[in-house]
């Protein structure tokens, strides 16, 4: 059987031999990119390119690419385990063309490689071509159905409609038809009973997609209508587990060398066999799929969260160890012991897993403990709210919100029930859930405008050098955002850093070179590695010529904090081991924010160790040693680390600052001299296993450390300027301690006394000894004490009741002998009705009850009527 790991060898040695580059994956997590938070296709990374913000470097590029799809517009994960050929996380071969060979190529090679190289049987396989679309005056895509006819007889040949086969990036932007190429995999028994033809497309799970080839070649604009595209483009996708489960002669990806490890191993870790109980079953799959997922997410930087793709990932985490937990009886975490058996299948082509074992399992581990926890409270809060009665609905808001708060999905809550014999009100949890929806589109509805091109040229970056710089408007747009309006401007020249890597984008301003107007940029983000300057209003003549300038103190405090992270990171690498990576970086003029790997908290020694060392590299006062087009290869050489979870192209920028060197895109201060001062304000955990350390340099620290010099000088003053603040306060601590003593001497002396004066005046009421107290002053801790030493003392046939104001405030206290609550005395409701005289309320046990009100007035007669409960 040819494996998994030579079929992936494979693909990109043939296109290799169609004089393709061969390209790494990028990162499954998508940083620049406002429409999406995951890649879910191979394209996703040469976005740039066919939107023309990036050079086309090569024209003709391969890769295996690992991808996402649980959601936004292509959402799988319903259909995960369920099914045998549906990924949440799952690796896509693709080819692409960028304004070089198109159809005819793209069809010949698939075909070549399919049937050629692979060996697939031909008879299983068929094309579909889009039929065309009088709506939009498209025709069939006759071009393609001749390139197939070579191949494949026409009745093999299928006509798609716009649903199926004819792709878009999105509503604006690259489109065109697409033609895909399904196979039959099934057995020859059944294809002799049933013509394949009819199954295609039906949801058949062994007569399935395998390629998608996508040709484009329109534009769609904001109007909807379509235009040429300049240069073509072939983007091709196809599912590398469905191709293994074809080649390898199986029905289902999960019985291929990619997930029959992890699911044996997953066997002996349940004790259950796979292929015995179709419930199991599903349960196996979707924890075999997922471990894939989160193992990968974390590897690319994106860590479980309660926030956006964090939390995406959560919940696919928590969907894997609910299955686990309904199907398996796993009530433990168990994922993370899966994960050895992952390396072993995957840790050779994606070296980042084996690199970050041990960062997986705990964080994996985590994640499962604590929504364990959770699954548990979940439980005990959905049998709290069980129906009244058998046969009952629970409502749908408690089902959602048990869904929404919990993780809880509607079938668990509707297992539960069913255990009880009652049923949730689906309809109005699905009501529920559209409403969240509906909230979420509400609040994140942009629409975007087409560009309007000023003029022609590419942008260029001048902000490592200049602060200011005169350039001109290539084209802008306009978005619209709830109840926002704002413009984008690409500048021809612009010195504003655009925020990537952590570091905030710039402000500033955009002048008339005339001196005409002046208008200000808010914010430079980056779209798809297009530097967007953000502007409420548009100059009044966007032709004009202008001087761009960015805010230069909020620029210099903003690299002070980016060049202490670097040396921060090296610090960190030297004081606490190499295992230290960057899990997660923010800089900002007011602080930097550093996440990294690590597994205690840091003690205080190693947090002055790191803070030592940076100072000391700052006022070793190293400059800058920049370069800005270095072969990745020789940049590692010379020690730059690389962040997984990055995207880098070939040639990278290092920054060097005495021994620290980091890839880094970003802006930096000329010499760390001028950061002048460092101090690290928190450190923390924010994972298992990951660490989060704030800091602050330059003016910000300044301030920082003379707040903490003030609080010194006021806290001397405060304590009367004594010369030593610390024997100040220790001779405070040792006074207070000393009052408490004596404070607790008098309140038992005190205590003893009125118990003593209510035992004086204790009554019989019809043969019970009734005690009895109203005062004006009390302190309730001392009425509850007197109340339970008075039950023991007189244990039988005993009545106690006492209505004291504290500051105030009236409260009631009543206490029972045993004999009385047998006999049918409740303390709790004798106080509840007798609270209304004193407008409160309370209750408690039947034997000892308080009770709270606001009028002191009516203490005597709350006691006078609780007195009076005795003798009825
Ligand atoms: P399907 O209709 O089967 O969901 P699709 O139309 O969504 O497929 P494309 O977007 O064209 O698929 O993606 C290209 C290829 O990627 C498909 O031909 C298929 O082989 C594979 N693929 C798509 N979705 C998944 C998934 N969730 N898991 C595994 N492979 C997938
Ligand atoms: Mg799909």
């Amino acid at each position: 059987m040819i494996s998994s790991k030579e079929i992936r060898q494979s693909f990109k040695e043939f296109f290799k031999s169609k004089q393709h580059q061969i390209v790494s994956s990028a990162p499954m997590v998508i940083k620049d990119d406002p429409t999406l938070m995951f890649t879910n296709a191979g394209m996703n990374q040469f976005k740039d390119i066919i939107l023309g913000n990036a050079p086309v470097k090569y024209k003709r590029v391969a890769d295996s690419q690992k991808c996402l799809r649980v959601s936004g517009k292509h959402n799988d994960l319903e259909e995960v385990g369920h099914d045998t050929y549906h990924h949440t996380m799952f690796e896509m071969l693709g080819n692409w063309s960028f304004g070089d060979y198109f159809k005819k190529e793209a069809i010949a090679w698939a075909w070549e490689y399919l049937t050629g190289v692979l060996k697939l049987d031909q008879e299983r396989l068929y094309a579909t071509v889009f039929e065309g679309a009088p709506d939009e005056h498209l025709e069939r895509d006759d071009e393609a159905a001749s390139y197939w006819e070579q191949y494949l007889p026409k009745e093999r040949i299928i006509n798609g409609n716009k649903h199926d086969n004819f792709w878009e990036m999105g509503d604006t932007g690259p489109c065109g038809p697409c033609s895909e190429i399904h196979i039959d995999i099934r057995p020859e028994s059944e294809r002799a009973a049933v013509d394949g033809l009819t199954l295609v497309n039906q949801s058949h799970p062994q007569v399935i997609e395998i390629w998608n080839l996508v040709f484009m070649q329109y534009n769609r604009k904001a109007d909807n209508t379509l235009e040429p595209l300049p240069a073509k483009v072939i983007d091709t996708g196809m599912g590398f587990e469905r191709l293994c489960m074809a080649v390898q002669g199986k029905l289902s990806n999960y019985d291929t060398d990619l997930f029959s490890p992890i699911i044996r191993r997953l066997g002996e870790i349940s004790s259950a066999a796979y292929g015995e109980d179709p419930g199991r079953d599903v349960a196996m799959r979707v924890i075999a799929d997922h471990v894939r997922t989160i193992a990968f997410s974390i590897t690319d930087g994106q860590l479980p969260s309660n926030a956006r793709a964090g939390y995406v990932i959560r919940r696919i985490l928590r969907r894997a160890v609910r299955y686990g937990y309904t199907f398996l009886g796993m009530h433990e975490s168990f994922m993370y012991l899966l994960i050895p058996t992952l390396i072993e299948v995957m840790g050779e082509a994606y070296p980042e897993l084996p690199a970050q074992q041990t960062l997986i399992e705990k964080v994996m581990k985590e994640e499962e403990e604590s929504f364990l926890r959770t699954l548990e409270t979940g439980i005990k809060m959905l049998e709290k709210n069980l129906p009244e009665k058998e046969g009952g609905v629970l409502s749908g808001e408690v089902a959602f919100q048990l869904y929404d708060t919990y993780g809880f999905p509607l079938d668990l809550t509707e297992l539960i029930l069913r255990e009880h014999g009652m049923r949730a009100d689906v309809e109005g949890f699905n009501a529920e859930m559209q409403k969240q929806k509906d909230r979420a589109r509400n609040a994140a509805a942009t629409e975007t405008g087409d560009w309007t091109r000023v003029r022609e040229g590419d942008p260029l970056f001048v902000g490592y050098d200049e602060t200011e710089s005169t350039t001109q408007l290539l084209r802008y747009r306009e978005v619209k955002q709830k109840n926002r309006k704002f413009f984008q401007i690409v500048l021809s020249r612009s010195p504003f850093y655009a925020e990537m890597g952590g570091q905030v984008g710039d402000s500033g301003w955009l002048m008339a070179d005339d001196g005409s107007e002046k208008i200000v940029i808010f914010d430079t983000k980056r779209e798809n590695n297009l530097a967007i300057h953000l502007t409420d209003r548009l100059p009044r003549d966007v032709k004009g010529s202008f001087i761009a300038r960015i805010d230069a103190e909020k620029r210099t405090a903003t690299e002070c904090n980016h060049t202490a992270t670097h040396l921060m990171h090296e610090a960190l690498r030297n004081v606490l081991g190499t295992h230290v990576e960057q899990k997660g970086s923010y800089v900002s003029p007011e602080l930097l924010r550093f996440d990294f790997s690590h597994f205690q908290k840091m003690t205080t020694e190693e947090l002055r160790a790191v803070e030592r060392k940076v100072t000391a590299a700052i006022r070793g006062d190293f400059a800058i040693e920049e370069h800005r087009h270095l072969p990745i290869a020789e940049a590692k050489a010379q020690g730059a680390i690389a962040l997984f979870g990055e995207k880098y192209g070939d040639d990278v920028r290092t920054v060097r600052f005495g021994t620290s060197i980091e890839l880094c895109g970003g802006t930096h201060i000329s010499s760390t001299g001028r950061i002048g001062t460092f101090r690290i304000v928190s450190e923390s955990a924010i994972a298992a296993g990951v660490r989060r350390i704030e800091a602050v340099t330059a003016k910000v620290c300044e301030e920082y450390l003379y707040a903490k010099e003030d609080a010194i000088v006021e806290i001397k003053s405060l304590l009367n300027n004594v010369p030593d603040i610390m024997q100040g306060v220790q001779r405070l601590l040792t006074e207070n301690d000393e009052m408490k003593q004596q404070i607790q001497d008098f309140v038992k002396e005190k205590t003893g006394q009125l118990k003593q004066h209510i035992i004086d005046k204790k009554e019989d009421v019809s043969g019970v000894t009734l005690f009895k107290v109203v005062l004006p002053v009390g302190i309730p801790d001392v009425v509850k004490d007197i109340a339970f030493q008075l039950k023991s003392e007189f244990p039988e046939k005993m009545l106690f009741v006492a209505g004291v104001a504290s500051n105030g405030k009236p409260s009631l206290t009543v206490m029972l002998s045993d004999d009385l609550v047998v006999r049918g005395f409740h303390a709790g409701n004798m106080v509840r009705e007798a609270a209304k005289l004193i407008q409160g309320g309370g209750g408690g046990q039947p034997h000892f009850a308080t009770a709270g009100g606001k009028n002191a007035e009516g203490l005597q007669a709350a006691v006078d009527a609780i007195v009076k409960k005795l003798s009825e």
